[in-house]
């Protein structure tokens, strides 16, 4: 599905001798590369503040500490999603509020979010699924209407673009409260373990969220509130930086993917390519068809022994896991998270894919559908 060794070739002299500068100076914690990044991810970003944390699970979990969110605080989240973004809901004791996504771009649907606010709304979690933004413009109207925070979720989308309506652009993730994201290896922008951030504009939030990743520390010894242990590892920050100035190339390589197969793909009666939003770039973080009238398991056995893995994300919607079973939720409240979980199927997205490759996949797949 990715190729992070065919990638690691080509910024191989900078990330060693990066790594080796790490071990010469034994600064494993906090090194001078972990603060570099934070300042390079801010300028790429255009955000006020990055603060780097240990993965993206717990960025989304410091950023609703820092938020206040109290158990029986109700958040809304897409149904149609990685565990992780539900999964700190719960563990902090709040109450996940589970809802739909749009047919075409696999985004939280906006106008279920707005038939899900309580009294006890406090935030809203947008996922950026597979590399484009949520409709963000219409969420942050939402949260401002009914005082809400929002927490994007950019794990799978760092570096896309949301344009809003009157043509101005901003990054994923740098539109809401918070932006949490996550540098697992095969994220767009990733690191050899595990790494995350948050980001955000507002001073006294990026205050609060380093002191909460860091013990809840003020000054050292000194803690004023409930805090986690949480950073980036300086070695993960060597690997980021060398990443950081190639990301933009790495999106451009995984859209020349995405467009071989669009092409390839698009007029197939049994294929439905995804969708491009008008209001996001596209970074093409997993390249997702829905199949119809497909016998999804045997076409997959089928693609492995041709050697073409695919994949499935997500099998199982977060209400019909035993984890998030919930009396709020029955089997067919989400239609459109429940026939994408059936129907899905991701292809190899990564930033070596080169035409032969392309062609190999896109060949063997159609040789299967006949
Ligand atoms: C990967 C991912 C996370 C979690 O990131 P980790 O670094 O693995 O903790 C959260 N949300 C989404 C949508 C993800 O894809």
């Amino acid at each position: 599905m990715v190729d992070l060794k065919g990638q690691y070739e080509k910024i191989k002299n900078e990330v060693d001798s990066g790594i080796q500068e790490v071990i010469n100076t034994t600064a494993f914690i906090n090194g001078p590369a972990v603060k570099e990044f934070q300042t390079n991810l801010e300028n790429y970003l255009g955000v006020k503040h990055v603060i780097p944390c240990a993965n993206g699970t717990d960025a989304l979990q410091i950023a609703m500490m820092a938020l206040d969110l109290k158990p029986g605080d109700e958040v809304i989240t897409a149904s149609f999603t990685y565990v992780a973004t539900a999964e700190v809901i719960g563990l902090l004791g709040l109450t996940p509020v589970l809802v739909d996504v749009e047919p075409e771009t696999f985004d939280i649907d906006v106008i279920a979010i707005e038939k899900a606010i309580t009294q006890k709304t406090k935030a809203i979690v947008p996922v950026h699924l597979f590399g484009q933004c949520a409709n963000m413009e219409k969420i942050m109207g939402i949260a401002a209407k009914h005082n809400l925070y929002v927490i994007e979720d950019v794990a799978q989308a760092i570096g896309a673009d949301y344009y809003f309506t009157n043509g101005t652009k901003a990054k994923a993730g740098t539109i809401g409260t918070i932006g949490c994201t996550s540098f697992f290896p095969s994220k767009n922008l990733g690191c050899y373990g595990d790494g995350g951030a948050l980001y955000t504009n507002n001073d006294e939030l990026a205050k609060k969220i380093k002191m909460i990743a860091h013990h809840g520390q003020s000054v050292q010894y000194v803690h004023d509130v409930l805090g986690v242990n949480s950073r980036l590892d300086t070695i993960q920050a060597v690997v980021l930086n060398a990443k950081l100035k190639h990301l933009d190339e790495y999106a451009a390589a995984r859209n020349y993917a995405a467009n071989y197969y669009d092409k390839a793909l698009g007029n197939h009666p049994k294929l439905k390519i995804p969708a491009r939003s008008k209001n996001s770039s596209h970074v093409f973080h997993q390249y997702t068809l829905q199949l119809i009238g497909v016998d999804r398991t045997k076409l997959r056995e089928q693609l492995q022994e041709k050697g073409v893995p695919a994949m499935i994300y997500y099998p199982i919607p977060l209400h019909e896991q035993k984890a998030y079973k919930s009396d709020r939720y029955k089997s067919g409240d989400f239609p459109v998270t429940e026939t994408l979980c059936k129907s899905v199927l991701s292809l190899p997205m990564h930033t070596e894919l080169d035409e032969e490759t392309l062609k190999y996949i896109t060949d063997t797949l159609l040789d299967l559908l006949k």
